[in-house]
């Protein structure tokens, strides 16, 4: 289902011709590396490393692991350009091809009492974006999708750690369509407290997000009240050049100020053995990727909360103002 391009992969690489190029692939991708790898290697005369290592978004490029192998070129899959990097790197967004209208019919239902619709997407689907908004226009709906914001590469796009371009519009909508998957329509629940509905194409499911959202919330007030009553905390910063949100030192500073006991610490990837081991630390903040604290509070056993709700622990926001402005 999965477009993988191969025209555009095999046209690029003889352009650029490179030696060695390093190929990341997101998780749910990997059995593909094979194949790709062989028609690489079939077409052009460039060898190919797979990256083993886990590539959880757009942010997540292995700019390190490329110099030390002397790589050339970065193909990343799954993703669509997301920062500036100084290193070649090509793109392929690996669009998923799949019909969606039933799925957008059905989601009249769950959005039948709303008017205004703000309409967004993931990279996967970005071309089903006009099909949805004209079916829901031919159902009476308004339709408004955002503007091109922060690190989304297109209008309408959401990725789980940017929905500032919503945010920007959230005034003209009640409800907001997220066509995509769970994390991309939790993200938009977190970000902006409104009716969310995910068309989840790849599941073929219609729902709407609010007990997730509200279960979320819930966990979210009991990890941030943790790091509030916390004497010792560590600030994780992250060593992914996509991953540095809010500033580490703004906290540590505020902290330092309330009589904490802080220490900064560096990680490549947020694991709950490295957190153990830290034992005399009582909670953390991880200024890395917002969902992280989010979306492995279960594997945690200690507090981690994001840069976002850090601010409520150093009283730059209150609970209200948080959830209004968004987690994410
Ligand atoms: S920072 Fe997190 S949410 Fe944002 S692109 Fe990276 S992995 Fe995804």
């Amino acid at each position: 289902m999965y477009k993988f391009e191969e025209d555009k992969l095999i046209k690029e690489i003889k352009e650029k011709n490179p030696k060695l190029i390093l190929l990341q692939l997101p998780e749910g991708l990997k059995k593909e590396a094979f194949n790709l790898v062989s028609l690489i290697k079939k077409n052009t005369n460039s060898e190919v490393i797979v990256s083993g290592e886990p590539c959880w978004g757009a942010c997540d490029i292995a700019l390190d692991e490329a110099k030390n192998l002397k790589a050339d070129l970065i193909i990343l899959y799954g993703h669509a350009p997301f920062m500036k990097i100084n290193f070649p790197i090509l793109y392929i967004e690996a669009r998923y091809e799949t019909s969606i209208e039933f799925l957008i019919k059905k989601s009249l239902k769950e959005l039948k009492d709303y008017q205004k619709i703000g309409l967004v997407c993931s990279v996967q689907h970005m071309h089903q974006l006009e099909t949805a908004k004209k079916i829901l226009q031919e159902n009476n709906k308004e339709i408004f999708i955002p503007p091109k914001k922060g690190f989304a590469f297109y209008p309408g796009q959401v990725l789980g750690c940017e929905y500032n371009g919503l945010k920007l519009i959230k005034d003209k909508f009640d409800a907001i369509l997220v066509i995509g998957n769970d994390f991309h329509a939790l993200g938009a629940a977190l970000a902006i407290p409104k009716k969310v509905i995910l068309i989840d194409p790849f599941n073929k499911e219609v729902y709407s997000m609010d007990k997730k959202r509200d279960l979320i919330i819930r966990q979210r007030i009991i990890a941030i009240n943790k790091v509030k009553n916390s004497r010792r905390i560590g600030i994780i910063i992250d060593n992914k050049p996509g991953q540095h949100f809010g500033s580490a030192y703004h906290i540590k500073n505020k902290l330092e100020n309330m009589e904490k006991e802080v220490v900064l610490l560096s990680m490549n990837e947020i694991t709950d053995d490295k957190l153990v081991n830290l034992y005399n630390i009582e909670s953390f903040i991880e200024t890395a990727c917002p969902r992280i604290s989010v979306e492995d509070y279960s594997r945690f056993s200690k507090p981690v909360i994001n840069y976002r709700e850090a601010l409520v622990v150093i009283n730059d926001l209150t609970f209200d103002e948080l959830f209004e402005q968004g987690i994410v």
